[in-house]
């Protein structure tokens, strides 16, 4: 790239160059011409002088010898060699030519004096003399009579003077020229030098800021014209600065939306460097160390099948999607896509992933539900459908047979229609599509339940005993009736059902601590720890209770379960086998 400061230089130097050859020339023409005029008027008074004193009849009648005694005196008078010539250019007499010599000299008409002499009344003329080989001045002027022309006379002269003077003219312009270039050529250095100067003034702080990440604003300028820079700068610089903060913010906004994906994302270079990672990519790889971002992949992701898929991308470049078993129990769900900057080309690949461990536990219970609840219709469809084989074939005659085996089927039936209902029950309660949940008392709900289950028990002939501890003013907490009557009908019934013939039943109601404490205590049969551990899954009964109590579903505690969840309550177990069992569900007071 040129320089402004060549350019400044050689454009000064070109003009001054070119001002200086026509001031030169001008300066020197007329020195030339002034000089000239000198010797013009000196000679044409010469000339005058001559004319005065020439014999005009010798210059008719062409009188060579008195014209050349003529010639003679003049030289002797003015120095001056001195020619007359003829009115046709002819050479008449010649101070320095011998009469009979004047035939050979050729015609002189086309000289330059003469022919300047014919046009403005005297001719001046510098050129070399053939004759002496040196450079001569000539001036010629016309004689004339009665206004015509009758010839000319000419001096010559060796004017050394002449060339001194123009040569010293000369030396003098060029002496003056060289000065005049020299100052200018050291003015231009000197202005530029100092023009750099201010401009470094500028520039300085701002080479400083390259690095730095806020702009600083430049100090003021002395001239106007440097401060009219600056604030040009200053007003960039500051508009940068407000781009660059609203830059950094959507870039942290951005960043704390991509932090706060529950999807983990990381995007890599094609040498598998991490250009970019969210945290919950950290937290579903449960990285200890999170993210290297000075080491490929391979060397922090230690997951094997992931690593295959990514370089297998690589090789490829086809998008790869996958769900595996990762660490412990947990599933994991990746994507390998690719990463693009441009829509014309990749610039890397994205490993998208998802913790999928509960989405895979739902799918196993969904898997283990469907498989428990055909297995739960298919033994009592099972044998409804075999009674009714046995029936339609020959012991149909035998009527007490018939009776016995049709009473099974009704049984079974209603097995079938309890599951049913447990089924239907369960998922409304799961699906939440349950009669609203209200600010309740639910004393008298909880005694209508009780006065129900005190018919049944004693039908039975067992004890059922009814307590409410004392407490003064009413009660209320988040529930409904129904959901009440299920959970208290589920757990009285079980206290029941899972019992010895004449056992007793408890229930009792009492406030403690801020909390509604519902308890149901039997002298049952009771369960061990371990199935106490599983008595509130689905379809789960004690292998003893299947033949106990038939038409149980094993789903009447998975129902108590969520509606003491859906209440935010709590339930606790507490058993011994053969000697009973103590459920205890609490609800928060409001
Ligand atoms: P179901 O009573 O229909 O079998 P539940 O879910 O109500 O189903 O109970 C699951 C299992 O827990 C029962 O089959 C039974 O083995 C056991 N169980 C429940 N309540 C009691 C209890 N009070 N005493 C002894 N065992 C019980």
């Amino acid at each position: 790239m040129s320089k402004i400061s060549s350019r400044t230089l050689l454009f000064t130097i070109l003009t001054t160059v070119f001002t200086l050859i026509v001031i030169d020339l001008y300066t020197w023409n007329h020195t030339r011409t002034f000089l000239l005029n000198g010797i013009r008027q000196d000679l044409h008074e010469k000339a005058a002088l001559s004319l005065g004193l020439i014999d005009d009849k010798a210059l008719e009648n062409r009188d060579r010898v008195r014209l050349k005694q003529f010639t003679d005196e003049i030289k002797n008078l003015t120095g001056m060699r001195t020619t007359l010539i003829g009115k046709q250019g002819e050479v008449l007499a010649d101070s320095e030519i011998p009469i009979d010599e004047l035939n050979n000299v050729e015609n002189h008409l086309n000289r330059k004096e003469l022919q300047q002499a014919l046009r403005t009344g005297s001719g001046l003329a510098i050129r070399n003399s053939a004759t002496i080989g040196q450079e001569l001045l000539y001036y010629a002027e016309p004689i004339r009579e009665n206004g015509r022309v009758i010839g000319f006379i000419r001096f010559a002269l060796l004017y050394p003077e002449f060339r001194n003077r123009m040569a010293y003219v000369t030396g003098l312009i060029a002496r003056i020229n060289l000065f005049l270039i020299v100052v200018v050529i050291g003015a231009v250095l000197l202005y530029w030098n100092w023009l750099t100067r201010q401009m470094e003034n500028l520039r300085t702080p701002l080479i400083g800021q390259k690095e730095a990440p806020d702009y600083q604003m430049l100090p003021d300028q002395k001239y106007e014209e440097m401060d009219r820079i600056k604030a040009d700068i200053n007003a960039i610089g500051e508009k940068l600065q407000i781009a660059r903060e609203e830059l950094v913010s959507d870039q942290q906004l951005l960043l704390n939306i991509f932090d706060s994906l529950d999807e983990g994302v990381a995007a890599f270079d094609f040498d598998g460097l991490p250009l970019l990672n969210n945290r919950s990519f950290i937290d579903i790889l449960k990285l200890k160390d999170g993210a290297d971002h000075t080491r490929p992949f391979y060397d922090w992701v230690h997951f094997p099948p992931l690593i295959q898929d990514i370089e297998s991308y690589l090789e490829k470049r086809e998008p790869i999607k996958r769900r595996l078993k990762y660490y412990g129990d947990s599933f994991i769900e990746y994507k390998i896509l690719p990463l693009k900057f441009n829509p014309r080309e990749d610039s890397g690949f994205l490993v998208t992933l998802r913790d999928v461990t509960q989405l895979q536990q739902l799918e196993t219970i969904r898997q283990d539900f469907v498989a428990n609840v055909s297995h739960e219709f298919k033994t009592p469809l099972t044998s409804i459908r075999g009674y009714a084989e046995t029936l339609l074939s020959e012991m149909a005659e035998d009527r007490e047979l018939r009776k016995k085996f049709l009473e099974k089927i009704v049984s079974r039936t209603e097995h079938l229609e309890n599951l049913v209902t447990d089924l239907l029950q369960l998922s409304r309660i799961e699906k939440n599509e349950i009669t609203t949940i209200d600010r309740i008392n639910p004393i008298p709900d909880i005694q209508e339940v009780a006065e129900e289950f005190m018919h049944i028990s004693r039908s039975r002939k067992m004890k059922f005993d009814f307590e409410i501890m004392d407490f003064e003013k009413d009660i209320f907490i988040r529930a409904s009736a129904n959901l009440l009557h299920t959970l208290l009908s589920n757990l009285i019934m079980n206290a029941l059902q899972y019992n010895h013939p004449e056992g007793s039943v408890w229930l009792r109601i009492k406030v403690e601590h801020e909390y509604l404490r519902i308890e149901v205590q039997d002298t049952g049969v009771g369960f061990t720890k371990e199935q106490r551990e599983r008595i509130f899954e689905r379809f789960y009964r004690v292998e003893a209770a299947r033949s106990s109590y038939v038409q149980g579903t094993g789903l009447g505690l998975s129902i108590v379960r969520h509606i003491v969840e859906l209440l935010e309550g709590k339930i606790e177990v507490e058993s011994e086998p053969g000697k009973g069992s103590l459920f205890r569900v609490e609800f928060p007071i409001i």
